[in-house]
């Protein structure tokens, strides 16, 4: 992986006056270059050329700059990454750039400053680095499975990668999970390797809430744990096709038994459940300190199945800004509370940036 500092030595020779936010035109990236804009930066983004027409179409997200590629991955050559550098470039990570470019290039051959903590792709990615990261905080997961001779209740089947949900699927035993994982390889929906690499995990019944944190090192801390706040700065639904399965009632289509997101609604949760959801996410970050110290660093999403009965359940951590963020440019139900103006999550990367610069602190949140 690329070191701390080497990217220390790229950003010493980056004009802070001048800096850029860059991103990939793609999942939050309006988010992101609408806030850079609001923060006053200017806005590099790195474009197929099949979508350059989408992102000039939004006056007020449009990117000051594009750098032009055939595909996302061509970000990599050293012509792209020199022009980065030149414009003084910071880039916000999301989930494309981890789907298109790959995690691996991202960790060692991507020189370019990033927002966050880079070494937070190796334990978001991993499922069992995750476990560890989430567990270890002393939040609940769903129960996970070695192989699928031992299904003695319903389990949810999912592959590796970032594939939004696609494949994924529900079994009760032993039989119909064969059956089920032989159909999708032979459609060609999930490939041999992936099918190897299935995670088993219980299916766990309840409402699905997606919150949206974000951790600042230069904040007053809320916990003791770390030195900083953490923030709550939405909540989200995603939409899948399995939520509407009861418009095929009586005889469900098959179609409809798929969790492939979609889109996302915006949710608020009950109050009295505030005081659990801001635990998990100081915990979240507390533990994470430990385990890959400066730990998580900026946006991060904790997705949760909640059960009245078994309370929250966490099935996955993204250590990034999440798409369902989206919902929200001109703040949130909760970002309300605590900024005085529209804070969305771009927006708020934007000004931790600018605060770093301000305060000579660059350097801790961004490698
Ligand atoms: P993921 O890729 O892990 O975010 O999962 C995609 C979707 O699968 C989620 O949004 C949920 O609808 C569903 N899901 C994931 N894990 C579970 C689980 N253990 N039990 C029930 N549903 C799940």
């Amino acid at each position: 992986m690329i070191s701390r500092d080497e990217i220390a030595g790229v950003l010493a020779r980056y004009d802070k006056n001048k800096i850029a936010i860059g991103t990939l035109c793609s999942h939050s990236a309006l988010q992101i270059l609408h806030g850079a804009r609001q923060e006053g930066f200017r806005t590099v983004g790195i474009c197929t050329r099949d979508r350059v027409a989408l992102y000039n179409s939004f006056p007020q997200a449009r990117p000051d700059e594009f750098i032009v590629v055939d595909k996302f991955s061509d970000m990599l050559s050293e012509e792209n990454q020199e022009l980065m550098h030149k414009n003084n470039v910071i880039l916000v990570p999301h989930g494309s750039l981890v789907q298109y470019v790959g995690p691996g290039n991202v960790r060692d051959k991507l020189l370019v400053p990033m927002f966050g903590n880079r070494a937070t792709l190796e334990w978001e990615g991993d499922r069992a680095l995750q476990r560890k990261w989430l567990v270890g905080a002393g939040l609940k997961m769903p129960e996970e499975y070695a192989n699928s001779t031992v299904i003695n209740k319903r389990v949810f089947v999912k592959f590796s990668g970032a594939r939004g949900g696609s494949g994924f699927f529900t079994a009760d035993s032993k039989e119909e999970f064969d059956s089920k994982l032989n159909d999708r390889i032979k459609t060609g929906l999930v490939s041999i390797q992936d099918a190897k690499n299935a995670t088993i995990q219980e299916f766990v019944p309840g409402v699905r809430y997606y919150f949206q944190y974000f951790y600042s090192p230069f904040e007053e801390p809320t916990g003791q744990s770390m030195a900083g706040r953490v923030e709550l700065l939405g909540i989200d639904k995603r939409v899948e096709t399995i939520d509407e399965a009861y418009r095929g009632l009586p005889n469900v289509p098959e179609e409809f038994f798929d969790y492939t997101i979609t889109g996302n609604q915006p949710v608020v949760i009950r109050e009295s459940l505030l005081p659990e959801v801001m635990k998990m996410g100081i915990d979240t970050v507390g533990n994470s300190v430990k385990l890959f110290s400066p730990g998580m660093q900026g946006a991060f999403c904790l997705e949760t199945v909640y059960h009245p009965k078994s309370g929250f359940r966490v099935f996955e951590v993204s250590a990034r800004i999440v798409a369902g963020s989206n919902l929200y440019p001109q703040g949130s139900p909760y970002s309300a509370y605590l900024f005085k103006e529209p804070m969305s999550t771009g927006r708020r990367i934007a000004r931790e940036i600018r605060t770093g610069i301000g305060n000579g602190r660059l350097g801790e949140i961004v490698y």
